[in-house]
């Protein structure tokens, strides 16, 4: 890359020598050397050779209410003043963290009254896998220990997070999944469909559930985690009759339903909750990246009325992190809510720039290289193809890496899994900014063609 700012080379210098980049091969990196972000505004971000860009993916879906408010700089800055750390171990607590707890309650579906603080996703599903063997001892079920996940499910990197996750690249990296945790397919009709409607196979991915919790026994079944639309696997839309379904195996037998609520959660979906889109009614939700806009780092579980009345039976529970609860993030997830609530967000979302946005990208169908796009609220997937009509792709020429290249070198982030290109705006973006943002990937996918037929 020929550069305007002799910055950029030593920045890139500094990550050669001295950063180890996380989900990045090492060695490429240093012979490419990173892009560098500098500042951003709204749903702009600029890197250091003055490169305006559209920022697709609302970082890494986190940054809902987009960047640049003064607001939370400010809240932070305050809370730092006045009570910069405590922690909440040994029957201590301070108020960011109470007015914050109710503040989710608030907004929650109802019945899910409490809130356990961790300072990630990751974080969070781990306490999720603790707090669910522990509800079963105290019920006096130790051996429902297994929790049941789905293949290309995200729920985070740490240990419990990767093996709770069904991504067989993480797998292959130190041994996991760890025991108790196994896996059964994911609704993705458009890759593993096969002559299958959507609707049939919709039933077939849920019934999925209910063989797995007949084969592990449903005295051994603690929990099932899933995300209501998977995000890092490719934005999956569930077939309409696979939630459903699944809600009437959960009604058949005594296992705890999680929500993991990472990317659908504070208004993704045009909803507060992906739960609340689906109607779905978990036990526990995992929250964090929207909590707070991604300003700040914080995560954590909710956890419904009924499983927090059996887990006031059980003693300690002997699991917290440093930072669980931080009273700065607290603050700033405080104030992040209050924006979405008093500007009307989430509203927004649904009834204006979600519609706005899915018909604006349905546009995309007539692209010859695009198989399928779909989407829910601020949600989007391109799938890239060879064949229309087989859904047939490319082999082995990494379309969505190409594709990604030219949005990057055309002021446009759009994340590409395998062959399918995904969006997540800022919850903010405007009409205008989607009609840029389709223009862009138009273009993109022209330019992706004509590299493909070159
Ligand atoms: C990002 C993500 C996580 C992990 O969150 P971290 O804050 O990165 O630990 C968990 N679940 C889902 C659905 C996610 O998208």
């Amino acid at each position: 890359m020929t550069s305007n700012n002799p910055q950029t080379r030593e920045w890139q210098t500094l990550s050669n020598d001295h950063h180890l980049a996380p989900f990045s091969d090492f060695k490429q990196l240093k012979e490419k050397g990173p892009r560098i972000i500098t500042n951003a505004k709204g749903v702009y971000l600029w890197d250091s050779e003055g490169n305006k860009i559209l920022d697709g993916m609302a970082g890494l879906w986190c940054v809902a209410i987009g960047y640049g408010r003064d607001e939370l700089a400010d809240a932070a800055s305050k809370q730092m003043r006045e009570l910069p750390y405590y922690n909440l171990f040994f029957q201590t607590a301070h108020p960011p963290v109470l007015e914050l707890a109710k503040a989710i309650a608030d907004i929650a579906p109802e019945g899910m009254n409490h809130v356990f603080f961790t300072g990630s996703g990751s974080e969070g599903n781990d306490t999720m896998l603790r707090m669910v063997r522990h509800y079963w001892a105290i019920k006096g079920q130790p051996k429902k220990k297994v929790i049941i996940s789905r293949k290309n499910g995200y729920h985070g990197s740490t240990v419990a997070g990767a093996s709770l996750g069904g991504m067989t690249y993480m797998h292959e990296q130190g041994d996991l999944p760890i025991p108790g945790i196994v896996h059964i397919a994911q609704p993705y009709w458009f890759t593993e469909g096969g002559d299958m409607t959507p609707e049939e196979f919709g039933v077939w991915a849920a019934n999925q559930l209910e063989e797995k919790i007949l084969e592990v026994g449903v005295d051994n079944v603690g929990a099932f985690i899933a995300e209501p639309i998977q995000g890092a696997g490719g934005v999956i839309i569930p077939p309409d009759i696979y939630w459903p379904r699944i809600k009437e195996i959960l009604a058949k037998y005594d296992i705890l339903f999680v929500a993991d609520e990472v990317i659908c959660g504070f208004g993704r979906t045009g909803e507060w909750f992906g739960t609340d889109y689906y109607d779905l009614k978990p036990d526990m939700m995992t929250i964090a990246k929207g909590l707070t806009s991604g300003y700040i780092p914080m995560g954590g579980l909710i956890v419904r009325d009924e499983v927090v009345e059996v887990l006031n039976e059980g003693g300690d529970f002997n699991h917290g992190f440093t930072y669980s609860g931080h009273p700065v993030a607290a603050a700033v997830a405080l104030e992040n809510i209050r924006i979405l609530r008093e500007e009307k967000i989430v509203e927004r979302v649904r009834t204006e720039t979600a519609p706005y946005l899915q018909s604006r990208l349905r546009e995309l169908n007539d692209h010859p290289l695009v198989g399928e796009v779909r989407g829910v609220g601020l949600l989007g997937a391109i799938e890239l193809v060879q064949d229309k009509a087989t859904r047939k792709r490319y082999e082995g020429k990494g379309v969505g890496m190409i594709c990604r290249q030219f949005c990057f070198d055309n002021g446009l982030i759009m994340r590409a899994v395998g062959d399918t290109m995904i969006i997540a705006p800022p919850l903010v973006i405007t009409p205008a900014e989607i009609d840029e943002l389709v223009a862009k990937a138009r273009k993109c996918l022209d330019l992706t063609l004509s590299a493909l037929q070159g």
